[in-house]
């Protein structure tokens, strides 16, 4: 038998300047702060499903930018853990203000060029490299720092990038996806396609 249940009803009123967040990926740009630099809505809906979270697990974002990965990842689920890996002082300042208005304090932030920067943080389960791939020997340590099992996703929007994970794809196989992306916009009195430029996504378990 069970004791008595006291039921209380409590009245929720949602703030008028709340925001309503969706629980699907590929929330709206203008909810983070950027300056240009960040992976579109609908190119981070596709990255997050690559990436695949799963309870409990940690992310590294690589070149981390506005954090809008990371901060997917983390509210994914409250056991969600990220490290974002920015070297632009600035874009670390907007990471950690979008942490905060996303209410997530626990996202870590390494201020710090990679691969250098990422030495010696725990091992992760996944890993996103949003910028600087073609040089600093970034990639070569991703591989290496992963888990085995676990997952990586690279996205190329440069011909230099683009040329490394073709090579990658070659040598270690995983999945090689090109997206593409128009939204309608104003031509005159009329609208038309403006299409974003294209982005290479090489997605790979270890
Ligand atoms: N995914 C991000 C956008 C990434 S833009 C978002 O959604 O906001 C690429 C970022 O990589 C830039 O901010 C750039 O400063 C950073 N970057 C480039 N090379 C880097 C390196 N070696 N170490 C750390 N960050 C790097």
């Amino acid at each position: 038998r069970f004791g008595e249940l006291n039921v209380v009803t409590v009245d929720v009123r949602v703030a008028p300047d709340a925001r309503i967040l969706p629980l699907g990926f590929g929330l709206d740009d203008a909810l983070f702060l950027h300056d240009g630099q960040i992976t579109k809505r609908e190119i981070r809906a596709v990255t997050l499903s690559a990436l695949a979270p799963r309870r409990g697990e940690l992310l590294w974002d690589i070149g981390a930018g506005s954090g809008s990965i990371a901060i997917e990842w983390m509210l994914s689920h409250p056991s969600m853990r990220a490290i974002a890996i920015e070297r632009n002082a600035a874009r670390i300042a907007r990471i950690r203000e979008n942490a905060a208005r996303f209410g997530i304090p626990s996202l870590r932030i390494v201020e710090g060029a990679a691969p250098g920067a990422c030495e010696g943080l725990q091992m992760p389960d996944a890993i996103f490299i949003g910028g600087g791939g073609s040089r600093d020997g970034i990639v070569d340590f991703a591989l290496e720092a992963l888990r085995p099992g676990g997952r990586l996703v690279a996205n190329a929007v440069t011909l230099e990038m683009e040329a490394m994970l073709l090579g990658l794809h070659g040598r270690l196989g995983g999945r090689l996806t090109r997206i593409s992306i128009a939204s309608a916009e104003p031509v005159g009195t009329m609208s038309g396609w403006r299409p974003a430029m294209p982005v290479t996504q090489w997605a790979w378990v270890k």
